[in-house]
């Protein structure tokens, strides 16, 4: 499969060992970001294990041969579900088989992809780690906001605004959070924007604090809402997840570094 890259070919790639179970970050969503490692495993998984915020595109890319199975979260409950899949992987990996396990993102970033591993730990079954972008990074890029800049930022805060309860996350110290950096980059958080705002501005946050939603970034429908921490209610009607909350200063630099439009979005790799 890597026929056409003679450099790769000589380079080698890790064996895929029947058995094990490799768990792949595919990356925010375009199939181009995703890792070497993790193209290699398209091509020599038996299986293809895939969450709800995977690229279609992507799978494309997989050796045809490799069955697929969709283990996305939507719509069930998601602690049974997440068992499920658990097991799922250790009974394909027990009858012998390449399991790629592929997630959105990266799999060690709000990816429950410790929880997967620390299960196929404990049974003794090999698997490798393939880090993958994560959409609050590569995400954040495609719309032309860089995550630090040393006229903004020497500090950013990766939080997730909901938890398995289904409310903004209690374990969050929301004080602590809002003083800690100047930027935050919020998973997760459309459906309690509002409230994750309330928090952030009672402990002293600004009301004029930039900022911008990236609604599904990295794929041709990506788009970008920008507001104020004070403004929020007036956009959460036109933002739908996936998207990446990102609030501070960065989000202005997007006026200049807004690179991801009109023909570059014809390519279907990214
Ligand atoms: N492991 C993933 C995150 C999984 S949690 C990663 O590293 O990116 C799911 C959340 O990720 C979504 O609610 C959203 O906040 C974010 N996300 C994933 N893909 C996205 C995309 N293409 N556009 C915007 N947000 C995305």
């Amino acid at each position: 499969m890597t026929g056409h890259f003679a450099a790769l070919d000589r380079a080698g790639f890790p064996a895929f060992e029947p058995g094990t179970v490799w768990l792949v970050g595919a990356g925010p969503g375009a199939p181009g970001l995703i890792s070497l490692l993790g193209y290699y495993a398209l091509g020599q998984a038996d299986i293809i294990v895939y969450d709800a915020l995977v690229n279609d595109a992507l799978l494309d890319l997989a050796n045809p041969r490799a069955a697929r199975l969709y283990a996305g979260k939507r719509g069930g409950k998601p602690s049974e579900k997440q068992a499920d899949i658990t097991l799922k992987l250790i009974e394909l990996a027990e009858a012998g088989k390449r399991v790629l396990r592929l997630k959105g993102g990266d799999p060690m970033m709000f990816g429950r992809g410790a929880e997967e591993a620390m299960a196929l730990a404990a049974r003794g079954i090999g698997f490798r780690i393939v880090p993958g972008i994560s959409s609050g990074l590569g995400g954040l890029a495609y719309a032309g906001i860089p995550v630090t800049h040393r006229d903004t930022n020497h500090a950013v805060i990766f939080l997730t605004g909901h938890d398995e309860s289904g409310g903004v996350p209690a374990a969050v110290d929301w004080a602590a959070v809002a003083n800690a950096a100047p930027v935050i980059v919020m998973y997760m958080a459309v459906k309690h924007l509002p409230s994750i705002a309330e928090q952030l501005l009672a402990a002293g946050r600004s009301p004029d604090d930039r900022l911008a939603v990236v609604c599904n970034a990295a794929r041709p429908d990506q788009y970008v809402v920008d507001a104020t921490l004070g403004t929020v209610a007036a956009i959460i009607d036109i933002v739908f997840a996936p998207a990446i909350v990102v609030l501070g200063p960065v989000s202005g630099f997007r006026e200049a570094l807004d690179w991801y439009a009109g023909a570059l979005r014809d390519n279907s790799l990214g």
